[in-house]
């Protein structure tokens, strides 16, 4: 019989969200009268913007008039364009270095394909699961877990030592901190120094507030020569569903080759060409309808939704005396589990106050003792989640 990649058995467990789902799944077939707060997995809760509808009925009546087939790998340059004029001009990118993609996840786990097997990584500890699972899969084995604790203010320094390629989020997801000016400029410092490159999830960049945390590495002088930065339209404009990102690949960042340096954007051009056939023609239609005028207003509101509520559960859980973190930043809130385990903690929450959230070791072994709690909420979901939560002192205790 054909023999499974042993790569995936290296994967100690279950990919964190369908255990969640499942738990979920088994409350709601056990206890169908009571209506769950679902502030578990971090997904959107708004419907799609009016004008990002109205550019989607408009690219599909102009693919019934004009033939549409295959696009560019690297994604049509009226998107490109106006990415590069709407965000990027500021740090001097043009438009090839502004890659469309089918999202983050997608990108950032074919990036690594862009390094040898014995490329040492370091990766934030917890963090978004996939770039360890990715990485485990491809064969790596040199990998570095960089602690996010409550005294490094979740925020880990560059190590002593030499790291070919460092995963960065900022936001980070779960504990919801973003990195200040001063601790990516000792990242970007650190990796100039290392000849190291630095991959950066800016998947949740709009939430940031604090005027000290930068939306984009390249704020930080020295970034365009070390940093990749991954972005998207999922959680900024409600793309989870239609898959829309694009990444940051500047033609200053290198690689050594038989050749010499040569820019990392040549490779993941190839990259580009070798594994996908582009993103839709109505989906980067729809996102460029999303940076237009009426786009960016709408798309704006809800994340002032959205931050409104991870404000509100932030502050009521604050008020019950809870210790938590994040909610600043980013759409969550890492809330340090007042008693047991972190999954003793989910299970409670789930039985006793009927709320999902997501155990913080899901997200790497730091985030044990934590719970991820997603501020992902509409106005009315979020006045029930207060409602459950409210009773958190008494059951609690
Ligand atoms: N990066 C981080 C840190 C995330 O939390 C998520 C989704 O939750 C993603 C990337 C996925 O982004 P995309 O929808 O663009 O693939």
């Amino acid at each position: 019989m054909t023999h499974l990649n042993p790569q995936y058995e290296k994967l100690s467990q279950n990919y964190i969200f369908p255990l969640v789902q499942q738990k979920m799944a088994d409350f709601k077939r056990q206890s169908p009268d009571n209506p769950l707060a679902n502030m578990g997995i971090g997904d959107i809760q708004l419907p799609l913007a009016p004008s990002i509808v109205r550019g989607i009925e408009e690219a599909a009546r102009e693919m019934e008039k004009n033939l549409y087939g295959y696009g560019p790998a690297e994604g049509y340059s009226f998107l490109r364009e106006r990415l590069a004029v709407f965000e990027y001009s500021a740090y001097g990118f043009s438009t090839g270095e502004i890659f469309v993609s089918e999202g983050i996840n997608n990108a950032i786990a074919a990036f690594s394909e862009l390094f040898p097997l014995d490329a040492s990584v370091g990766i934030l500890d917890p963090t978004y699961p996939v770039y360890y699972a990715n990485n485990i899969l491809a064969g790596r084995e040199n990998i570095m877990l960089l602690p996010c604790t409550e005294e490094n203010g979740f925020c880990p320094s560059p190590p002593e030592n030499h790291l070919d390629i460092v995963y960065l989020t900022t936001p980070n997801n779960p504990t919801g901190i973003a990195f200040s000016k001063d601790a990516l400029q000792e990242w970007v410092d650190w990796a100039i120094e290392h000849q190291s490159i630095l991959l950066i999830d800016a998947a949740y960049k709009a939430f940031i507030t604090s005027e000290n945390c930068p939306k984009s590495i390249y704020e930080i002088p020295g970034a365009d020569r070390v940093a990749v930065e991954f972005c998207s339209f999922s959680k900024s404009a409600g793309f989870t569903g239609l898959r829309v990102g694009y990444t940051i690949v500047p033609k200053k960042v290198s690689l050594q080759t038989k050749n010499g340096p040569l820019p990392i954007g040549k490779y993941w051009q190839i990259q580009q060409d070798t594994k996908t056939n582009g993103v839709s023609y109505v989906m980067q239609k729809a996102a460029l309808a999303a940076l237009s005028d009426e786009g960016l207003r709408e798309t704006a509101e809800q994340v002032a939704t959205y931050q409104k509520s991870t404000k509100m559960i932030y502050n009521a859980l604050k008020a019950k005396g809870q210790i938590c973190y994040g909610g600043m930043d980013s759409p969550y809130i890492w809330w340090k589990v007042p008693f047991g385990s972190d999954w003793d903690f989910f299970d409670f929450l789930l039985n006793t106050l009927h709320v999902v959230a997501v155990p913080g070791a899901g997200f790497g072994r730091s985030g044990e003792g934590f719970i991820r709690l997603s501020g992902f909420q509409s106005e009315e979901s979020c006045k029930i989640a207060l409602e459950h939560l409210e009773k958190i002192e008494e059951t609690a205790r």
